[in-house]
């Protein structure tokens, strides 16, 4: 018989959605092994570490073991990807294990990633491999450590099965921890449904429903407004502009940011072919397949509130009859959009020049001339912001007059140190040495793991004391790629 596992999953999500929902269950892993698993997370959701790595925990981590009245599920979204719509994308390779209550009364996601095919797999495998599944975990839980809302990752499982891509690979998957899973594509599916032709046609129940499950989970404020549904979306709006000005801040670039990618509780989600600028350049992009850059660093933001807009066009139907009167409501709702990213982006860089919270003249012309400056000379983001509080930012710089210039307006505020010091991360996830743990993890070999997570996950702070962490504070060899 099977075990009592010490652990509760819960399925709110099947049961009040169940057009958005497909019963299912994992692939078996022929030899599941743990290759990273986060401790403090596992204690922060009440699970006992050291049961998670024995044999009835690894199999609870790979979808094999269920705690009894578990319904894992895929998950049926929509998206558009690069611009272009796809009606039917899904976890074509990844399932929602069930909600798991935390000891603090919050509801979180357990979801594999890799988990093998499903009904949204299309022409996919349903598997995932080694190498991105760690760099969803080390830079998922950077972010975490930078102060970004984020998923989460509890460990990384490699299953022991061959995996064909270019070549064989080592499969794996993630078991990934969220505030929940829906996205912005969640609401297109729920509308496309309520559109097509048929018996459900016309009827709005589903995304009234889908709208209330995400206020209750999300932004439960939006209950109590005249219109929930519109103050959903402006919720989202003031979230998700305030996530995308805090990765402009530290020069995070997520690479994907299809709708499918874009979450309603304003945490970052699906860490692909992502990365931290080194170089400041707002055309820098890291993926292959962003042939247009239309994912670069400096087009964030913008893409973000076009996102936002497709969510607006999801909702339409519940924010007035009249269609005109919707697309108006939806509009002011969207204009919040730039006010709010510019009054975040601001107050980021004052915070990180160590000024006072305030605006004033004097602290705008600072921050605009600290951007020109970054824009005419493209030094290193993460170790320019390090330099200039430790006093050695003019060796770093091409144009020494100009720095010098403004250099003098800046130390005229009486900037704080100690603020830049807790703004400023020393140590953020440096893609050489990303690359380098993931391609050597690729090959059996784990070691550089551990310290990349270590310096990481502490990114603030000089740490003199650690020498062999000094690597993680430095820019790669020029010219660094693509990441894949
Ligand atoms: P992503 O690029 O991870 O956001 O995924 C986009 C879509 O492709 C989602 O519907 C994924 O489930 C699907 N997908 C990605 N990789 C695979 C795979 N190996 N097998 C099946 N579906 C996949
Ligand atoms: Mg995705
Ligand atoms: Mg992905």
């Amino acid at each position: 018989t099977a075990p009592t596992l010490p652990v509760t999953l819960t399925h709110h999500f099947a049961d009040t959605l169940p057009e958005l929902a497909v019963e299912w269950q994992a692939e078996p892993a022929p030899d599941p092994q743990l290759l990273v698993l986060n401790e403090p997370l596992a204690v922060e959701l009440g699970l006992d570490p050291a049961w998670l790595r024995t044999d009835d925990g690894v199999r609870f981590l790979v979808g094999d073991l269920l705690p009894d009245g578990a319904r894992p599920v895929a998950q049926g979204y929509a998206g558009h990807q690069f611009g272009g719509y796809s009606p039917r994308l899904g976890d074509g390779r990844a399932l929602l294990l069930g909600e798991l209550t935390d000891p603090a009364g919050r509801l979180r996601d357990l979801h594999l990633k890799g988990s093998g095919r499903t009904p949204f797999s299309r022409g996919g495998d349903g598997f995932a491999v080694v190498g991105p599944m760690l760099r969803e975990y080390v830079v998922s839980e950077a972010m975490h450590a930078l102060g970004i809302p984020t998923t989460r990752s509890l460990a990384v499982v490699a299953t022991g099965r061959a995996v064909q891509r270019d070549w064989s690979m080592p499969g794996a998957l993630l078991v990934r921890v969220a505030s929940s899973h829906l996205r912005v594509g969640s609401f297109q599916y729920a509308r496309a449904l309520t559109a097509q032709p048929g018996p459900r046609s016309g009827d709005l129940g589903l995304l009234h429903r889908l709208v209330d499950h995400a206020i209750s989970r999300h932004h439960p404020a939006a209950a109590d407004a005249d219109d929930p549904a519109l103050a959903l979306l402006e919720a989202v709006v003031a979230a998700q502009a305030d996530l995308v000005a805090q990765w402009m801040l530290v020069g995070f670039v997520h690479g994907v940011m299809n709708t499918d990618n874009v979450t309603i509780s304003g945490e970052t989600i699906d860490y692909g072919p992502c990365a931290f600028l080194e170089a400041f350049d707002p055309t820098t992009t890291f993926s292959s397949i962003d042939e247009g850059g239309r994912y670069a660093y400096g087009n964030q933001p913008q893409i973000t509130e076009w996102n936002l807009a497709r969510l607006a066009e999801a909702i339409l139907p519940l924010l007035h009859d009249d269609e005109a009167e919707a697309i108006t409501i939806a509009t002011t709702a969207l204009h919040g959009f730039r006010p709010r990213y510019a009054a975040a982006w601001d107050a980021g860089w004052r915070a990180k020049l160590g000024l006072a919270p305030e605006s004033s003249p004097a602290s705008e012309e600072v921050v605009t001339g600290l951007l020109e400056l970054l824009q005419t000379d493209h030094p290193d983001l993460t170790s320019f912001l390090v330099h200039l509080r430790d006093g050695t930012a003019r060796d770093h710089v091409l144009d020494i007059a100009a720095f010098d210039a403004w250099h003098e307006r800046w130390v005229a505020l009486g900037p704080d140190h100690d603020l830049m010091a807790r703004t400023n991360p020393v140590r953020v996830p440096r893609n050489h040495l990303v690359e380098a743990a993931l391609t050597a993890a690729d090959a059996g070999d784990l070691t550089s793991l551990a310290p990349l997570l270590e310096a990481v996950t502490a990114p603030y702070g000089d740490r003199p004391d650690r020498p062999d962490l000094a690597a993680y504070a430095e820019p790669g060899p020029a010219g660094e790629g693509y990441v894949t």
